[in-house]
């Protein structure tokens, strides 16, 4: 068995910014991912992000990625690509597959960065190729330049659903619609507003009934709900499109947390059953850290704050930083997180991360 003093299990921003944070300070640290590719989520991101500019505003996601992969190359943090953690075991010990082979590795502190993965939705047709996640398609039309369908309806209006239908459309395909059954848009204004200027109708209150199609899909029929988000009689419409991206929401991937003994708990709000955390991103049990997704579904800037958060913290408990040293760097990335979570939408997710802190004490 290996021994190593940090391990990173996801190499994207979450993972990431822990790893250069506290390699940074001298721990040193191997990083994990099962991907071929490191950086998560952010080398689909082709857009800038907002915010200022500690907050990297300005910079479009995959930049940024790149940006963290080179100061990791600098600091000389072992990452391990296409190596995937299947398990969490006592005294802090991680199974890894890599490259065929099955290793053991016994880390003095573990941070889980393993992100969220998308929900789906089941109607008739759901099962026919061209329905896929709206990461599916993004990933095709970023990642591969293969563009996922030429007629594309988007079920879901969060900032997945109508980022990826502006990223579809600016790729070369007709967003025939954006539908959501609820009765007010889930992502940011700003972003809604790009796909009204493109024309794009957003159809609130609406949701997917059935996909047709012989082999392929070739149609799908929507209707109004009611309150109890019900399909009203006589509402159907039938869409000609080749392609239906499902933007349902995220649920943390929180199987190795579950492994490794932590207390949960159910935050729908946060995309479901959280580990319970400090506010240094210590779960309960010991000298397991989480940050990310996986620590309560939000952003990629706020991602890489909380592993920045759990890379100091894990540094001063492995004695690279002092306590007073410690305490003025977590200070600071606390106050950029709280500006992360302002506004209606971030407001609400700060109070459910305070529920989180309260129970872990
Ligand atoms: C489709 C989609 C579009 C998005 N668009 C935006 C956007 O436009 N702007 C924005 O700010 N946010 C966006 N987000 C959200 C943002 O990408 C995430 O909040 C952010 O990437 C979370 O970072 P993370 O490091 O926690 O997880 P991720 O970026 O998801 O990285 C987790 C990594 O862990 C690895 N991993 C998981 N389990 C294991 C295991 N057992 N073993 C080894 N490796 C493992 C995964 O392969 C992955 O590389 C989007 C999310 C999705 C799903």
């Amino acid at each position: 068995m290996k021994q190593i003093e940090m391990a990173v299990i996801g190499a994207g921003p979450a993972g990431l910014g822990a790893a250069v944070e506290a390699a940074g300070h001298g721990v040193r640290v191997v990083v994990f991912d099962e991907n071929n590719k490191p950086g998560g989520q952010l080398f689909k991101q082709i857009h800038k992000f907002f915010g200022s500019k500690e907050h990297l505003a300005g910079i479009r996601g995959f930049r940024i990625g790149a940006e963290l992969l080179a100061q990791a190359a600098e600091l000389d943090i072992d990452v391990k690509l296409g190596a995937v953690v299947y398990g969490l075991f006592s005294d802090r010990q991680i199974g890894i597959v890599h490259q065929g082979v099955k290793r053991l590795y016994q880390a003095e502190a573990i941070l889980l960065a393993t992100g969220a993965a998308e929900n789906t939705l089941s109607f008739p047709g759901s099962t026919l190729p061209g329905v896929m996640s709206a990461g599916a398609a993004q990933t095709m039309a970023n990642v591969h330049r293969v563009l996922p369908g030429k007629k594309v309806l988007m079920v879901g209006t969060g900032n997945v659903g109508l980022i990826v239908a502006y990223q579809l459309l600016q790729a070369g395909a007709r967003v025939v619609a954006l539908v959501d059954a609820a009765p007010r848009l889930g992502g940011y204004a700003v972003h809604a507003a790009k796909l009204r200027r493109a024309g794009v109708p957003l159809r609130l209150r609406h949701t997917i009934v059935e996909v047709r199609g012989k082999e392929t899909v070739e149609r799908a029929v929507v209707a109004e709900v009611d309150e109890n988000f019900n399909p009203i009689k006589g509402s159907d419409e039938i869409l000609s499109v080749d392609t239906v991206c499902l933007a349902v929401g995220l649920s943390p991937l929180t199987e190795l947390a579950w492994m490794g003994g932590c207390r949960f708990k159910y935050l729908p709000g946060l995309g479901g059953h959280i580990p319970v955390h400090n506010q240094n991103m210590l779960t309960t049990s010991p000298g397991i850290y989480i940050a990310g997704d996986i620590a309560g579904v939000e952003e990629a800037s706020t991602a890489l704050e909380e592993g920045r958060l759990a890379g100091t913290a894990i540094a001063e408990r492995l004695g690279y930083l002092s306590f007073e040293q410690a305490k003025v760097k977590k200070e600071a990335i606390r106050s950029r997180l709280d500006q992360l979570r302002t506004g209606p939408f971030g407001a609400k997710r700060k109070s459910l991360k305070e529920t989180l802190v309260k129970e872990w004490i």
